[in-house]
């Protein structure tokens, strides 16, 4: 009987933990298309030009990922949220956040597809926290989780020197 139960409980973290390599790769896909978008020039065009440049600029994107890690670290815990319990997933969408930072003036939210983001970052909607998040705590990113979600871990705060380690690898990878 003891057995079946470690079992079955060994079978759930397992789970688990296929669901959140899974909801991972997703949304770093989804980040990574999504800054594909902006950087590439073949598919940005023209007049992405001087978005480019931004991106390209180091010293810029480190202080962007480093205000962008301070506002989660804040809007966490203004919103009674968590980060994810897999914590790459924390990382990629606030390396998105950055990139989009620097790319477009505004921390427009990196999981979604839009067809002109300099049009979507100036209408505001989805500028992180988007308006779901504001008014609902829907966070489709799972960057800020309620306690509801089977995902939702206990950490309230992400380092700078996290993120870079653990998005190295997963951007590498792809
Ligand atoms: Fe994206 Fe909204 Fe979540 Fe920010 S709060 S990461 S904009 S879904």
């Amino acid at each position: 009987m003891e057995r079946t139960i470690a079992a079955r409980h060994q079978n759930s973290v397992l789970l688990k933990k296929m669901v959140e390599r899974s909801l991972l790769l997703f949304v770093l896909l989804c980040c990574v298309a999504s800054s594909a978008f902006v950087v590439s020039p073949f598919v940005a065009g023209p007049r992405f030009q001087g978005v480019l440049r931004a991106v390209e600029d180091t010293a810029e994107y480190e202080k962007a990922l480093s205000a962008m890690t301070a506002f989660s670290n804040r809007y966490v815990k203004l919103s009674d949220t968590t980060y994810c319990s897999e914590k790459s997933v924390t990382s990629v969408v606030i390396r998105g956040l950055a990139e989009h930072k620097v790319a477009l003036g505004a921390p427009l939210c990196p999981c979604r597809f839009y067809e002109d983001k300099q049009a979507e970052a100036k209408d505001g909607y989805w500028n992180c926290p988007c308006v779901p998040m504001r008014e609902r705590k829907e966070c489709h990113c799972m960057l800020f989780l309620t306690d509801d979600n089977d995902f939702a871990g206990d950490a309230t705060d992400i380092s700078v020197e996290e993120i870079n380690a653990l998005t190295r690898d997963q951007l590498a990878a792809t």
